[in-house]
């Protein structure tokens, strides 16, 4: 075992070193003064609704990363999003664990669920954030051949963490909020309807939670923007992010 863990050490440490080429977006390089709020697992009723009156109240836009599940059961919430100009990228067929897939299974979700969303789009689809966050050299590879880019985050507002107070949730967010940052938020909860773990929804104020974010950014001079918006002016910090070992995944918190 601890030559298998020692081979996986340096695989990390060889990845690392080629960030570009097998990297994930993570943040934006830019001298905006812009940050990117991002939202999975939508759209859901009431969740999505009161993050969209948050962004619209701070003349702001986001990247929404959808679930094919909420789609399908909310197709014109997510009309709804689009028409006050957000973006839509794609979170997945459902909430499984990308690396506990076979290939050809991983590969299919991540290639029909592109076709279904830009089926109802009516446009393509750039971004893909896998759900969890859990992602292999390999599932990260299907990404890139069904013509998308994984995208992460370097911010998290911990509105999946049932254990946070919504003081500590804003407080997260906005420690190291930097020009270019990537905010993780959720305008969904997916459980078992979306193939995803059985965890409870924490009990918070999506509104409230987003408008202060928002404005503790603003004060420090930073409005928010989609990730292709962010990008006309910067130019992506790609870095590598990987659960290699399946010990990972069954001790990884919940997130994405
Ligand atoms: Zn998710």
């Amino acid at each position: 075992m601890q030559l298998v863990h020692d081979l996986k050490l340096a695989a990390m440490r060889v990845l690392e070193k080629a960030p570009d080429s097998i990297g994930s977006v993570s943040s934006v390089n830019t001298t905006e003064r812009i940050i990117v709020p991002t939202f999975d697992d939508g759209p859901t009723p009431t969740r999505t609704e009161a993050v969209l009156r948050a962004l619209a109240d701070h003349d702001a836009t986001g990247t929404f990363f959808v679930l094919l599940t909420s789609v399908r059961a909310n197709p014109g919430l997510l009309q709804e999003v689009v028409a006050a100009g957000h973006e839509i990228g794609l979170h997945g067929m459902d909430h499984r664990h990308l690396p506990t897939l076979s290939r050809d299974e991983a590969g299919d979700v991540i290639r029909r669920g592109k076709a279904e969303l830009e089926d109802a789009l009516g446009m393509p689809v750039q971004w893909f954030r896998p759900p969890h966050g859990d992602q292999s050299v390999e599932t990260w590879r299907l990404i890139r051949e069904a013509g998308m880019t994984s995208v992460i985050w370097s911010g998290t507002s911990h509105d999946w963490n049932p254990d946070a107070t919504q003081d500590q949730r804003v407080e997260k967010a906005t420690a190291n909020l930097d020009p270019g940052t990537i905010l993780l938020f959720h305008d969904g909860h997916a459980g078992p309807a979306d193939l995803g773990d059985p965890v409870p929804e924490p009990a918070l104020d999506r509104y409230e939670l987003l408008d202060r974010v928002l404005r503790i950014a603003e004060a420090r001079g930073l409005r928010a923007v989609s990730l292709s918006r962010a990008l006309e002016n910067g130019t992506p910090v790609m870095r590598p992010h990987f659960n290699l070992h399946p010990r990972h995944l069954a001790s990884a918190v919940r997130r994405g």
